[in-house]
């Protein structure tokens, strides 16, 4: 954002509350690399230059891709400011408080993610206290849980990649299997982002969809970046020793129960993964690509019945990992623009309150908003509405903030 501002000559300040990169220095685990390749990492006038663009940056790489982004256009950044309150006065003015002092803003660019806090079930207040709990946030290497068994529980991209990072180190690992989607690394000669890519997915629109405030809800589908990429299959992992269960749906005492949908999960990721190779396959077919043809993927293992229960002390687990996803806290702003969820009601980042904008939202606009890919695009959309409604304002001498609906086309000046 601060990027796309500088071009325009737009005064700004940027504040964090950390440091530049917080989220990957303190909140990702040591063995972490993004699941996008390199190539998708595109921030505005700064796109990957490194030697791998197939591949896969780990923790430290994405961290520094970022430091040297700061370096490479030093932008106005007061790192260590929280901001804790943020209301529009009667004038159309932002008021910000914050841990360094109070700011007032013309226009304000919530930029704060959408991973706030951890989302933990309840049921895990129940859980015996001698069983060590972590949210996947804390994790951060395969020493760190207390000798034993680890349960991990949640099969988004957090909880596939612990359980795979904590089973090729040799501890005992329980997986309760959620109904995630899967996708394949490799089909056909290409990465499977590539595909998708070139068949203008991360591109789609959310307005595209006919559900469209579902599929912002979607959860992502789980592969790996380590090691040069490859598939996360939890067959295999099962095959090898790990032992699944279904969603987790009890605690009594140091007795879970599950439930029965271990096989139904299992089938789905799978199905989801072979609808993207069929996707992919009448892609190659229209457009006539030459692409060596590829063997369809065949489950190397199935649940002999439906695993209904786990002791926690007869199974010796030490730790329970929660891989169950993060909650938004935007209660620091004070304005109406969320919905019963507390998530905000927008356009493509522009809300219904003039001058306030939010920006790295998943399917902020389309697919790849929330991610490397296309948030350069949302950055741009937003400084060119703000730079619009600026000159908009200066024009009409007595408006402050930006009118609703305004478009960058509007003749202004
Ligand atoms: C497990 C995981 C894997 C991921 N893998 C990928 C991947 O492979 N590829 C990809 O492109 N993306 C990936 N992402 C998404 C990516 O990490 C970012 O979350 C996303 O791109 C949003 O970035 P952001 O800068 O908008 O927000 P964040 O990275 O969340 O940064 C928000 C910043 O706002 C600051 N902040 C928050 N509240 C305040 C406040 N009140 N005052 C001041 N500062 C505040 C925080 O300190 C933080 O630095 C992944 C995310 C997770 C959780």
């Amino acid at each position: 954002m601060s990027y796309c501002l500088r071009e325009r000559g737009i005064g700004h300040v940027v504040l964090e509350a950390g440091r530049v990169g917080r989220e990957w220095r303190e909140r990702r685990w040591d063995s972490f690399c993004l699941v996008t390749p390199n190539w998708q990492c595109r921030l505005p006038g700064f796109p990957y230059a490194g030697a791998d663009p197939d591949g896969f940056m780990v923790r430290d790489e994405v961290l520094r891709y970022l430091e040297d982004y700061v370096s490479h256009f030093r932008p106005p950044l007061a790192e260590g400011v929280t901001v804790t309150g943020l209301r529009r006065s009667a004038t159309g003015v932002f008021e910000l408080a914050s841990d360094a002092g109070d700011f007032t803003a013309e226009q304000v660019v919530v930029a704060t993610g959408p991973y706030h806090a951890p989302a933990v079930p309840r049921l895990a207040e129940r859980l015996p206290p001698h069983v060590a709990q972590l949210h996947s946030s804390q994790y951060r290497n395969p020493g760190q849980p207390a000798e034993g068994a680890v349960l991990v529980v949640g099969t988004g991209q957090s909880g596939c990649q612990i359980a795979e990072d904590l089973h090729l180190a040799g501890r005992r690992v329980h997986l309760a299997v959620g109904g995630a989607p899967r996708v394949a690394r490799f089909y056909r000669g290409r990465d499977c982002v590539a595909w998708l890519d070139e068949m203008g997915h991360y591109a789609k629109e959310v307005g595209e969809f006919a559900d469209g405030e579902a599929v912002r809800m979607r959860v992502n589908h789980y592969v790996t970046g380590r090691d040069g990429g490859r598939d996360i299959d939890l067959r295999a992992f099962a095959r090898d020793g790990m032992r699944l269960y279904g969603r987790l749906s009890e605690v009594d005492g140091t007795r879970l129960e599950f439930a029965a949908d271990l096989r139904a999960n299992l089938d789905h990721a799978d199905s989801v993964a072979e609808g993207i190779k069929d996707s992919i396959d009448a892609h190659i077919d229209a457009h006539g690509i030459d692409a060596p043809e590829e063997a369809r993927y065949v489950p190397v293992w199935e649940p002999d019945e439906e695993p209904g229960t786990l002791d926690l002390r007869e199974a010796g687990i030490s730790t329970v990992i929660w891989s169950t996803g993060f909650v938004r806290d935007h209660g620091w702003i004070g304005a109406p623009v969320f919905d019963g969820r507390g998530h905000p009601v927008h356009r493509r980042g522009v809300t219904d309150c003039p001058g306030l904008y939010f920006l790295g939202l998943p399917w902020q606009h389309t697919w790849g908003s929330g991610r490397f890919e296309g948030v350069g695009r949302d950055a741009e959309f937003l400084a060119n509405h703000i730079d619009a409604s600026r000159r908009f304002a200066d024009v009409c001498g007595t408006l402050t903030g930006t009118p609703l609906h305004l478009s960058p086309a509007v003749p202004v000046g």
